[in-house]
C-alpha cells in the first residue's frame, strides 16, 4: 500500500473504500469485509450514506486493530446550516463504534460551513479527529474558510475522473500543500467510462482491467482514490494496483479523455 502524508504528519492509505450508494446492513459488512481481507485500510464513509453503523460493525468484527484502519466519515449539510458540528460528529462516533475518527471532512460548503469549521478545530484539538477536511470546495469556498480558520484543512475531496480531470483545482490544493482526494474515480455509479475504448486499449496493453487503469492514472497524478463497489473481485482487482506503471505517454492520453462533464453536482450550484 502507498501512504499519502497529511501536513500534520498523519499518513492515509492511498486506496480506500468508497461506501456511496453501499446499502446499510449485510451489503455494506460484506462490503468493507472484503475490502480489509484484501488489504484495504481506509473506508471511506458519510453520515449521509446510512451506513456508519454498518462500517463499524465490519471494522468492529475484523478483529484488526482499530489503529491500523483509517476511517473518513462526513458532516452533513443539514447539520451545518443547524449549527450542530459537535452532537452530529458525536452521532457518527457512536454509529461507527469509536471513539476517534481519522479524517472529518465538511461534506459540502453549505451556509455556515465556516463556523462549522471552527467547530471542527476544537474537536481536532480535543484528538477526536486525527485530521479534519473539506470537500466539494472550490478555490473560493477555501479562501472564505481561510478568512476565519485558525487551521489549514488538510484535504479536500472532490470530483474527478477521466472525463472531469479537475486538474486546475487539484493543483491549487497541492499548491497550498492540502492533499486531494478524488470522488467518482472510476466515473460514477451509472457512468460509462470504463468502457471508453482508449481505456480498454490500455487494459490489453498493460494486462490490466480498465477500472486498475483508471486507479492507476488517480494515483500517478498523486491523488488519493476512492473506488467504491460492492462486489469481491472487483473490491480486490481495484486496490491490485501497485505492481504496474502507466508511462508519460498513456497517462497523458487518458488526460485528454477530457469532456469538462460532471457526473455530481457543481458546488456552486447544488440543492441539497
Ligand atoms: P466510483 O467512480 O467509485 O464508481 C462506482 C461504480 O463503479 C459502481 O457502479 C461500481 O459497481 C462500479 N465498479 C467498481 N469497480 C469496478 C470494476 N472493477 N469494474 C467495473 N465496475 C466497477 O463512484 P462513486 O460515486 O461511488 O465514488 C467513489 C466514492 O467516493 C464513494 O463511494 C464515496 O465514498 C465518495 N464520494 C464522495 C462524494 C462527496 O461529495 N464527497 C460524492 C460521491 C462519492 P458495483 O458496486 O456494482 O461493483
Amino acid at each position: 500500500m502507498n501512504f499519502v502524508k497529511f501536513y500534520n504528519g498523519v499518513e492515509i492509505p492511498q486506496v480506500g473504500l468508497g461506501v456511496f450508494r453501499t446499502k446499510s446492513g449485510e451489503e455494506t459488512v460484506n462490503a468493507v469485509k472484503y475490502a480489509l481481507d484484501a488489504g484495504y485500510r481506509h473506508i471511506d464513509t458519510a453520515k449521509i450514506y446510512g451506513n456508519e453503523e454498518s462500517v463499524g460493525e465490519a471494522i468492529l468484527n475484523s478483529g484488526i486493530d482499530r489503529k491500523d484502519i483509517f476511517i473518513t466519515t462526513k458532516l452533513w449539510n443539514q447539520d451545518i446550516r443547524e449549527h450542530r458540528t459537535r452532537e452530529a460528529f458525536e452521532e457518527s462516533l457512536k454509529r461507527l463504534k469509536t471513539d476517534y475518527v481519522d479524517l472529518y471532512l465538511i461534506h459540502w460548503p453549505a451556509d455556515g460551513y465556516e463556523d462549522a469549521w471552527l467547530e471542527m478545530e476544537k474537536l481536532y484539538q480535543e484528538g477526536k479527529i486525527r485530521a479534519i477536511g473539506v470537500s466539494n470546495f472550490h478555490q473560493h469556498h477555501f479562501e472564505s474558510l481561510m478568512k476565519k480558520a485558525t487551521i489549514k484543512p488538510m484535504v479536500n475531496q472532490i470530483e474527478a475522473h477521466p472525463y472531469f480531470t479537475n486538474q486546475e483545482l487539484i493543483d491549487f490544493y497541492l499548491k497550498q500543500g492540502i492533499q486531494v482526494e478524488v470522488w467518482s474515480p472510476l466515473g460514477g455509479t451509472g457512468g460509462n467510462l470504463l468502457e471508453d475504448p482508449l481505456i480498454s486499449k490500455l487494459a490489453e496493453k498493460y494486462g490490466k482491467t480498465n477500472a486498475q487503469i483508471v486507479i492507476r492514472w488517480h494515483m500517478q497524478r498523486n491523488t488519493i482514490v476512492l473506488p467504491k463497489s460492492v462486489h469481491k473481485e472487483r473490491i480486490e482487482s481495484n486496490i491490485d494496483v501497485f505492481n504496474f506503471v502507466l508511462s508519460d505517454e498513456d497517462m497523458a492520453l487518458i488526460s485528454g479523455l477530457e469532456r469538462h462533464t460532471r457526473v455530481g453536482s457543481d458546488p456552486d450550484h447544488f440543492d441539497f
